[in-house]
């Protein structure tokens, strides 16, 4: 029976819960125990799959086909566990089972409330999958005090009432912010989350707390005192240059070992962190930078491509090099000629995205790469604006397009060489589309498998002929534009292994220039970069050696 750690924050947001949580999951694994950490989100959207990215940033997409929130990308990178469906849940969610469980009658005529129906509906969370790891680590999302948050505490504070004395910990999450006037840390606000926190039945076993300077050990007496909380277990969190030091930051300042020790497990078993020195050495020895530009809508908000930003670092790091990511507005290039803009790059990259806004842009982007020979990686959109490049400006296709910026039936724009999929294949089924409008969970979404062509580029960057990646996408590039494109040099090299949907395609003379279907930045890890990024990078810091 796993053992649960329940993550807390109070006084402001945005703290770093996430990457917390992340860390400390690294570190009790490199103590040998296996872990899982799940996310319970507040808001009461039932998942992130319709919220812009330019409010919640990137949707991260599970192997299972989840469209989750991007903290279990944190979690999935720091830990190496596959993220799934069941690791995160919203209260929209909750209430959406809870609702129609009403519906269908199973609560006999009861009346349904928040406790103990939505409750009991979180604790079942909660219970998922408790016998297949050591510890759960349990972030809860928001801040305490939140309204729309108390269900899940309650929830929270009932499970571990339930479970024998000793099997769930809480951890909290604080702020101590320094007044530079008496050059002072500040512990009151501190001191009144873990009131607060304390007001609806739970006491936090351990304190981390966000500071800028140095915490005093008188500060950090006091806060362990009037928080009710030892003070071995009042665990600093400095601010740092880069978040993959987290692991080894927040072991330096005992946080492991607080934990371990809330449980009461002693002797403890010996930390194993090469792992980590090796991210730490390579992060810090980097030798040389490159130069991407990321040429995509959301750029205003870079947490809209987090998986891509953190897998491009990896990809330095693999390199040892520094990757320095800038982004640009896609829409720009609709009007203007992107070569001032792009010039002075040593590789492009062009991400998903969705709707026409910005796209011609990011067509011209395709077509520079492949002129000018600059590295480029397009990813989804990025891969099928590189298609209707070439179909346009190769294949002679003038008016090559996308079906989803073509909605009117009998007002086409475009030659749909990219259209709407309606029936696929996966594993061993057939998946038709049954939803008829345009939002929530009519995408082709999660693992699927691509068959690579022998001799390619992709098949010698992956070192393999088959490979598994994350999908998130309604439409497809149209198989029958295959031979007229393959005639002038755009190979198709990876296919669904039924040979219907193109996954991957690469211009032969060319550099580096890639086009995939899927999400390759989600799977990209520190410790393990993605064999594309890796490879792309390595392709970057060669055109930055010719210029
Ligand atoms: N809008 C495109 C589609 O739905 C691409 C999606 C994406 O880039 N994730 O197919």
């Amino acid at each position: 029976m796993a053992r649960y750690i329940f993550i807390t924050g109070g006084v402001v947001s945005s703290l770093g819960k996430g990457l917390a949580s992340a860390a400390l999951g690294a570190l009790l694994q490199a103590r040998g125990y296996t872990v899982r950490l799940r996310k319970l989100d507040p808001y009461l959207n039932v998942d992130p799959g319709t919220m812009s990215p330019f409010e919640h940033g990137e949707v991260f997409v599970t192997d299972d086909g989840a469209e989750t929130d991007l903290d279990l990308g944190h979690y999935e990178r720091f830990t190496g566990v596959a993220a799934r469906r069941t690791d995160s849940v919203s209260s929209g969610r909750i209430y959406s089972n809870v609702l129609e469980k009403e519906r269908r009658g199973d609560y006999l005529g009861k009346t349904i409330q928040v406790i103990p129906h939505v409750t009991n509906e979180i604790k079942d969370f909660l219970s998922v999958g408790a016998d297949e790891v050591d510890f759960q680590l349990c972030e809860i999302g928001g801040t305490v005090g939140d309204i729309e948050g108390l269900p899940f505490f309650e929830a929270i504070r009932q499970f571990a009432q339930e479970r024998p004395r000793g099997q769930c910990i809480f951890m909290h999450l604080t702020l101590l912010p320094y007044v530079a006037a008496s050059g002072e840390l500040k512990t009151k606000p501190t001191q009144h989350s873990v009131k607060e926190l304390r007001s609806i039945g739970i006491a936090p076993d351990v304190l981390v707390c966000r500071s800028e300077h140095p915490i005093p050990e008188k500060e950090r007496e006091k806060i362990g005192l009037f928080c009710n909380v030892r003070k071995e277990s009042v665990i600093a969190a400095y601010d740092l240059k880069s978040i993959y030091e987290a692991p080894l930051a927040y072991h330096r300042e005992g946080l492991d070992q607080a934990v371990l020790d809330a449980f009461g497990i002693a002797p403890a078993p010996k930390p194993n962190l090469a792992r980590w020195h090796d991210v730490n050495e390579r992060l810090t020895h980097a030798e040389g930078e490159v130069r991407v530009a990321i040429v995509g809508k959301y750029v205003q908000l870079e947490d809209a491509y987090k998986s891509i930003k953190e897998a491009l670092t990896h990809g330095g790091m693999a390199n040892k090099v520094r990757v320095k990511v800038e982004w640009v507005d896609s829409e720009v290039f609709d009007r203007e000629d992107p070569a001032p803009y792009l010039e002075g790059y040593h590789a492009i990259l062009v991400p998903g995205g969705f709707g026409e806004r910005g796209t011609e842009g990011k067509i011209k982007t395709a077509q520079f790469a492949r002129e000018r020979g600059i590295p480029y990686l397009g990813i989804c959109l990025g891969m099928q604006m590189a298609v209707i490049e070439a179909a346009r400006n190769v294949a002679g296709f003038k008016t090559a397009g996308s079906e989803e910026f073509d909605h009117e039936a009998g007002k086409r724009r475009f030659e749909p060489v990219v259209y709407h999929l309606k029936e696929w294949i996966q594993g061993n089924h057939v998946v038709e589309r049954t939803v008829a409008d345009d939002k929530g969970g009519t995408m082709r979404l999660g693992a699927y498998t691509a068959a690579l062509t022998e001799g390619s580029k992709v098949a010698e960057v992956y070192g393999a002929s088959r490979i598994e990646e994350r999908h998130r996408h309604r439409y497809e590039v149209d198989i029958k534009y295959r031979e007229a494109l393959e005639g002038k040099g755009l190979c198709f090299s990876g296919m669904s292994p039924d040979g219907r949907l193109p996954e991957i395609v690469e211009w032969k003379d060319h550099p580096w220039f890639i086009g995939v279907q899927f999400h390759p930045e989600l799977k990209s890890k520190p410790f393990a970069p993605h064999p594309l990024f890796a490879d792309f990078i390595r392709a970057a810091v060669e055109t930055s050696r010719l210029v």
